[in-house]
């Protein structure tokens, strides 16, 4: 990276920064309570310590081989390590140990598999339980109607502790679009804090990203995931039509 690049990265960090924080102010809410967290995939090692120098706290990555890249060369030191995209039951076990929270818990059976590799290492792994709010028949994820199952069913593993929710919503094509879903993952958000589970405690509400995560913010989101608005654009997003 030339410190031209770097200087660009620092900027656009700040920027988010504040902007989260101005969301959080806009919601009645103390910026400190919103955790960013930067999607860092397909940005190397180096553009990532650079993020992480410039005061990005938490990482999140969306496909383990490359985690696992990063992860190697030390890409993540000084920075909390999530996992955030689809996974592979077969590829749990290359995360337990590695990160601190798993965001994408999408089907009991995953939630299991998890749990059994945690219990093996003898840790309690954070997991978020990733909501399919838009029903959309291309993206994994719980149904609505298919959650409180899942919370009973999986606050029984004592390998796993659940944090709250997450999820991935529309494409949208303006910011304030998916305040509905917002609002209503929220509302479920809600709904499960007031029930009493053992090993589930609802911490964090995950949604909102480069186009829309000051609407999630105002909606009740208290982790944003960032990366275009974080890192510039995409390579493979230079390419797409
Ligand atoms: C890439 C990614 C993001 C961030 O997307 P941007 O639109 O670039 O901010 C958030 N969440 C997940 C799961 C992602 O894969």
């Amino acid at each position: 990276m030339t410190e031209q690049e770097k200087k660009e990265l620092q900027d656009r960090i700040h920027s988010v920064q504040e902007r989260v924080a101005q969301a959080a102010v806009r919601a009645g809410r103390n910026p400190d309570d919103i955790t960013l967290v930067a999607a860092s995939k397909m940005n190397d090692t180096e553009r990532v310590r650079a993020a992480i120098e410039a005061g990005i706290r938490v990482c999140g990555e969306n496909r383990v081989q490359e985690l696992l890249d990063k992860y190697e060369q030390n890409a993540y030191a000084g920075a909390d390590l999530q996992f955030i995209g689809t996974l592979q039951t077969n590829k749990v076990k290359y995360l337990i140990g590695k990160v601190s929270l798993i965001q994408s818990v999408g089907s009991v059976h995953l939630g299991e598999a998890i749990a059994k590799e945690a219990a093996k290492h003898q840790i309690k792994q954070d997991i978020l339980l990733e909501v399919n709010i838009g029903r959309e028949a291309a993206k994994s994820g719980l149904l609505l109607e298919e959650l409180d199952e899942a919370v009973a069913r999986l606050s029984e593993k004592p390998s796993l502790h659940i944090r709250g929710l997450m999820a991935i919503p529309p494409i949208a094509d303006q910011a304030t679009k998916n305040s509905g879903y917002f609002d209503e993952m929220h509302q479920v958000f809600v709904d499960i804090l007031t029930k009493k589970y053992d090993n589930v405690s609802m911490d964090y509400l995950s949604m909102g990203m480069t186009n829309d995560f000051e609407t999630a913010i105002l909606c009740g989101a208290n982790m944003v995931r960032v990366g275009t608005a974080i890192f510039g654009t995409r390579p493979y997003q230079i390419v797409s039509p």
